[in-house]
């Protein structure tokens, strides 16, 4: 009887010991994503990704790679209400140095001049093109209008950060093969996304923005979220899908770093 509890209780130990270290090796892994050791590991094998030439004239959908590379592309649209930048997730992406493309819209980056400059010097953010007054239907403008609506924005974005915009993304996903030419003749390959994340609407909460987007995610995927304050949902899931990627070997590129 004795020995039974000896034997018991040794049990016990062992296996709360094992537990213990269990937890350990967990929470070590945790932490070792954010560490700076590990910046550079990403950044070594971010930079061995061999880059292509994006086709024009075509929507690009997501990246030329089988590896296990997503891009995080962020809209900031102003349309009909002043929009400014949701600072939740400007402040994450800063925190963690996170690789994204800022799709800016004119009258966005007007109104958020100030914060445009001093976003855009840091390597990990890389601003494009969304129109210069985010009309949702570039099919329905006219030649001359939509150029203007490219070319403008690309003086503005120039005019603030230093820098040239190189890819274009519809405001509201909306196209016809005329615009779709325009591009083309501009030099200006068009940049859409894998899949819809849904963070424009209200009703989706943090945990179904982040369940959407584990569930649909593969190599390759260029996912889309608002960062103009019509992400109702993201600066709380983002955290939530970062570390997602993260612990699944997923690298997070600019689309500059893929496409030439
Ligand atoms: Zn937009």
């Amino acid at each position: 009887m004795k020995n039974k509890i000896v034997l018991g209780l040794l049990f016990i130990i062992f296996l709360s010991t094992f537990l213990c270290c269990e937890k350990e090796t967990i929470n070590k892994s945790n932490s070792y994503y954010l560490t700076d050791s590990t910046k550079d590991i990403v950044k070594k094998d971010t930079s061995k990704i061999k880059k292509r030439k994006p086709p024009l004239g075509k929507i690009i959908e997501s990246l030329p790679t089988e590896e296990k590379v997503i891009a995080l592309t962020f809209d900031a649209c102003e349309y009909k209400k002043p929009s400014y930048f949701d600072y939740t997730i400007l402040n994450f992406i800063i925190k963690e140095k996170i690789p994204v493309t800022i799709f800016v819209s004119g009258r966005f980056a007007l109104r958020n001049k100030d914060e445009l400059s001093k976003i855009s010097k840091y390597e990990f953010i890389e601003i494009e093109n969304h129109s210069l007054s985010h009309f949702n239907h570039s099919e329905l403008l006219n030649e001359s209008d939509f150029v203007n609506e490219v070319k403008e924005n690309e003086n503005i974005i120039k005019e603030i950060t230093g820098k040239k915009t190189k890819y274009f993304r519809f405001p509201g996903g909306n196209y016809d093969n005329k615009s779709l030419n325009i591009l083309k003749s501009l030099n200006y390959p068009v940049i859409h996304w894998s899949f819809v994340s849904g963070d424009f609407s209200k009703k989706i909460t943090p945990r179904k923005l982040y369940e959407r987007v584990i569930k649909n995610v593969k190599s390759g995927s260029i996912l889309i979220f608002h960062i103009n304050g019509r992400g109702y949902s993201t600066g709380e899931a983002l955290p939530l899908i970062y570390n997602f990627l993260k612990e699944n070997n997923f690298k997070f590129v600019k689309l500059e770093d893929i496409f030439e």
